[in-house]
């Protein structure tokens, strides 16, 4: 079999061929063999910097980043239920999570005082930012009780629009549509939220 030449960017698998060691120097996620060859030792990308003529893999992970007990999340609100909504979770401290995890906030877990129901703090497409209570097997039961916890970003339910909140009401620019959420006061820093290793270098 012809030796495939490798490059940037390519998917590779562990025991991938990636050159040998006069073309290049083995970095994190490679190893090579007696014969001077290198190897992939991580499912991941190629990345070679030519200046240094050094080769290194930028592992995929596929491991599951299970949500544990006080954990905060970020997800998606899947569906609104009159007691509980779910949650579709794609972020937990900060990781993101390459298969969506499942969670749920009940009524009593979704903000201080009476709640009659779901809708008039949730609606689906929400995204939501929330602590894990406890987590059972395939399910992780959040709380959004507090000020930082809740939604942090929401579309009209007319029109579809991101709603921005502004003089303390959730407002429609587009339609004019005014609605409710259960807010965080975080509510609009989705990008900082979701990206909390870039914060310090926002621009405005
Ligand atoms: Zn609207």
């Amino acid at each position: 079999m012809p030796n495939k030449r490798i490059k940037d960017g390519d998917h590779v698998v562990p025991g991938d061929r990636l050159g040998v060691i006069e073309e290049f120097i083995p970095g994190p996620g490679t190893f090579q063999d007696q014969d001077d060859t290198i190897y992939a030792s991580v499912t991941g990308l190629v990345r070679i910097d030519m200046s240094e003529r050094k080769i290194h893999i930028e592992a995929i992970t596929r491991t599951p980043v299970f949500p544990e007990r006080n954990d905060i999340i970020i997800g998606e609100v899947q569906h609104v239920g009159k007691k509980a909504v779910i949650i579709n979770i794609f972020q937990v401290r900060g990781i993101h999570c390459p298969i969506p995890y499942s969670g749920s906030v009940y009524i009593k877990n979704a903000a201080a005082g009476y709640v009659e129901q779901m809708r008039d703090l949730f609606r689906p497409g929400d995204v939501i930012i929330a602590r894990v209570q406890k987590q059972t097997l395939g399910m992780a039961r959040l709380s959004t009780v507090g000020p930082r916890l809740g939604v942090i970003h929401s579309s009209c339910s007319r029109c579809g629009h991101s709603l921005t909140h502004q003089n303390r009401r959730l407002t429609c620019n587009n339609c004019g549509n005014i609605e409710q959420r259960k807010l965080s006061k975080d509510y609009g820093k989705i990008y900082e939220l979701m990206h909390p290793d870039e914060s310090d270098s926002q621009t405005s």
